[in-house]
This record gives C-alpha cells, structure tokens and sequence, in this order.
C-alpha cells in the first residue's frame, strides 16, 4: 500500500497547486507576442485542467464566476 500513499499524496497536492495557482501560462502563447489562440482566447494564461475537477467537486465556482 506504499504506492496508494504516493497516489494520494500527488492527488492531494495537485488539488492544493489548483487552488493556490488554478491559473497557467498558455504553453501555445508562450514567445509568441499578441497572437490569440483558441486555447486561452489571447489572455496568455488558462485555467488547469484539475480545476475544473475541483469544482464540479467543491461547487465553489462563485469566486471564478463573479
Ligand atoms: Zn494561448
């Protein structure tokens, strides 16, 4: 069971990194100056994936959507 352990662990601090950072820098944007692409609409930054997960879980989406 010392590998669950890992498993959890890694979940638990990936959960924490969405919620502390839930925003990354767009791998597509990066050296490319002012040029939108669809995977963060030009904003240079997108939501992770894991925070999505996080809050059809938690239901705490009012602080995104405000
Ligand atoms: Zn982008």
């Amino acid at each position: 069971m010392f590998l669950l352990g890992i498993v959890v662990l890694t979940l638990a601090g990936y959960a924490a990194l969405c919620m502390l950072r839930p925003y990354i820098p767009c791998a597509k944007c990066t050296g490319r100056p002012a040029a939108p692409c669809r995977a963060c609409r030009g904003h240079r930054v997108r939501l992770r994936a894991g925070h999505r997960i996080l809050n059809g879980s938690r239901r705490a989406h009012d602080h995104i959507t405000r």
